[in-house]
């Protein structure tokens, strides 16, 4: 198996994701889904897939506001064509995940992080702007433009799939 693919493995079951957090849907009914995974330090503290229909409704109840304010950061905080021209040039996709997509920071340094991937119909691993890392800072950045109705939103989406003392605290995922 390529280690990229290791990576979007749950860790909780060693295998590939097959339902969705949300509706509980086997994913191989959907066209596409995404794979989220937040780490502290080492370790994987909380990961889930989504499948499309449900991404949309998750994101579909964040403000306009808030989903232009997340358009802005990636738009202006990510050289998009240099991250392409980056990836494109390595010879082990993995390498992606070694580094913040938007401030470059190597991703074992900061405390933690969170990679992001989507998959299509069959399982196979779409590259394109995903797979990607972001560091807890930045992905703090992101949670700290958007309105605090957004966040709610967030919080809920937390609080009603998972469970743990630390509902609610974590940065947004990204959706
Ligand atoms: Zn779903
Ligand atoms: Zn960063």
């Amino acid at each position: 198996m390529p280690e990229l693919m290791k990576w979007f493995e749950s860790v909780e079951t060693d295998a590939p994701f097959d339902t969705c957090k949300v509706c509980t849907h086997p994913l191989e009914f959907s066209e596409t889904w995404v794979v989220n995974k937040h780490y502290h330090r080492e370790e994987c503290v909380m990961e889930y897939a989504v499948c499309e229909e449900c991404r949309d409704e998750v994101s579909g109840k964040f403000s306009e506001e808030s989903k232009a304010a997340i358009r802005a950061f990636l738009e202006n905080e990510i050289d998009w064509e240099q991250r392409m021209l980056d990836w494109m040039a390595l010879e082990n996709p993995e390498k992606r995940l070694e580094h913040c997509v938007a401030c470059r920071i190597p991703s074992f340094l900061p405390s933690g992080f969170a990679i992001s991937a989507q998959f299509r119909q069959g399982g196979t691993l779409f590259e394109g702007a995903l797979p990607l890392l972001m560091c807890s800072d930045c992905v703090a950045k992101i949670t700290a433009t958007i309105s605090p109705e957004s966040r709610e939103v967030w919080r809920d989406f937390v609080a009603r799939h998972f469970d743990g003392p630390s509902n609610g605290g974590f940065d947004l995922g990204i959706f």
